[in-house]
């Protein structure tokens, strides 16, 4: 258990993840990780430094050869960023969390430290549209095949399966339309054929999901999103199990140096202290804005977690504490209905970003999914009516009233 008596900073590993987290999640979001230094300061520093000094070469040596732990170069290690580490690692009940420079950063880490020629992976259909291009314009160099499943497709998960598949990969709730899929059943599946489960937790977050505790075998994570949640700093880890990662992500990390910036590092301590609070709040103002779409006439479909009509209801109440903050919903009206609320609205953000304080509202059909052929998006569900908004902390009538000038 970590001590989180920072009167005695300790330079000791601790030993998170064997039995869920010591401390609450809260407590963890605020204060894990952090080790002060001999200036006693309260907040977290920033160490701007790229090397590390010696006392003696005899000391170097055993730096260098791995017989003494501490940093030698900010590639590898860096005080700032392995307190973000430490404290990620703990609230999503990890052995160990390597930080990235950016979420993309984290998946191709993934994907280059795990597989070799000749593998298999099993994604989700639904992944964010980057991840799918990592699959097919750089690890299809390397005959790494990739077979796409509907994320609730169960039977479809199984049959893709193959002696050579490493790992399936899915995010859950989907991206734009909700969607939930069970990861214990897939952990399961992943484990009886010797493959690994990822999951990209980017849209709940360990305050709302802990993928490692229903049998995943990493999480992956977009910082950018909600762990920064202000819409300040591009970021990105993986966590898992302690040797899994060491052997792979980290040497990846310190032969090939996607390195996370200290400065970023420190901006992500900072969105994890109100993380807890951060996502109860979207969760309540997405709850109340879904409630409220589901009244408006011109709104054939609204998709979010936290609504009983979700086809998934029921296991998203077990798997997760929240709904989350991304609600869609359709218009009758298809296109120029969609494009009348976004172009009506005055206050909410107009972009695909999403995790922000800030709401922003968008088309998917012609913006993150517009490179799909109209067939392609019939079959993942993006109609030409849907609009997806991410929730943000403004006030809850303030959002339904900047909607509702181009809805009516
Ligand atoms: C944004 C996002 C990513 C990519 O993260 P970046 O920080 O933009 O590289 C990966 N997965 C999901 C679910 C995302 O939303």
């Amino acid at each position: 258990m970590e001590d989180l008596d920072l009167r005695h900073a300790s330079a000791e590993k601790n030993s998170a993840g064997t039995s869920g987290p010591p401390y609450a999640l809260e407590t963890l979001a605020i204060r894990a990780g952090q080790r002060r230094t001999p200036e006693q300061e309260h907040n977290d520093p920033i160490f701007t430094t790229s090397s590390y000094v010696f006392n003696s070469a005899a000391e170097a040596a055993a730096r260098f050869g791995g017989q003494l732990p501490g940093n030698i170069y900010s590639r590898f290690t860096n005080p700032t960023v392995r307190t973000f580490e430490e404290r990620l690692a703990q609230l999503e009940g990890g052995e160990r969390c390597v930080a990235v420079a950016s979420g993309m950063a984290a998946i191709a880490a993934v994907g280059y430290s795990l597989l070799k020629s000749g593998d298999h992976v099993v994604c989700s259909r639904g992944v964010f549209g980057t991840t799918t291009l990592f699959f097919q314009n750089f690890l299809a160099k390397f005959a790494v095949e990739t077979s796409y499943v509907g994320l609730t497709d169960y039977a479809g998960w199984e049959q893709a399966m193959r002696p050579n598949t490493r790992f399936l990969l899915l995010e859950t709730p989907s991206n734009p339309l909700t969607e939930i899929t069970d990861i214990r059943r897939l952990a399961d599946l992943a484990h009886a054929h010797g493959a690994l489960l990822i999951v990209d937790n980017c849209f709940c977050t360990p305050i709302l999901q802990r993928p490692l505790s229903l049998g995943a075998d990493l999480v992956v994570h977009s910082a950018t999103k909600y762990l920064d949640g202000q819409g300040r700093c591009v970021g990105g880890a993986v966590v898992g199990g302690h040797d899994l990662l060491e052997k792979t992500v980290y040497a990846y990390l310190r032969t090939v140096g996607p390195t996370l910036s200290p400065f970023n590092a420190w901006v992500f301590l900072k969105g994890l202290e109100t993380l807890n609070v951060r996502m109860k709040a979207h969760c309540e103002n997405a709850l109340g804005l879904a409630q409220w779409l589901e009244q408006q006439p011109q709104v054939s479909c609204v998709h979010y977690p936290g609504l009983p009509s979700h086809p998934q209801y029921e296991l998203a109440q077990r798997q997760q504490s929240g709904g989350g903050g991304i609600v869609s919903f359709e218009l009758a009206g298809g296109k120029d209905a969609a494009w009348r609320v976004i172009d009506g609205t005055r206050m909410l953000s107009i972009t695909a970003n999403l995790g922000d304080v800030k709401t922003t509202i968008t088309h998917p059909a012609t913006t993150t999914h517009g490179r799909l052929t109209p067939e392609e998006r019939v079959g993942a569900g993006i109609s030409d009516g849907l609009v997806r908004i991410a929730v943000g902390l403004e006030n809850l009538d303030d959002i339904i009233g900047d909607l509702r000038a181009g809805l009516g």
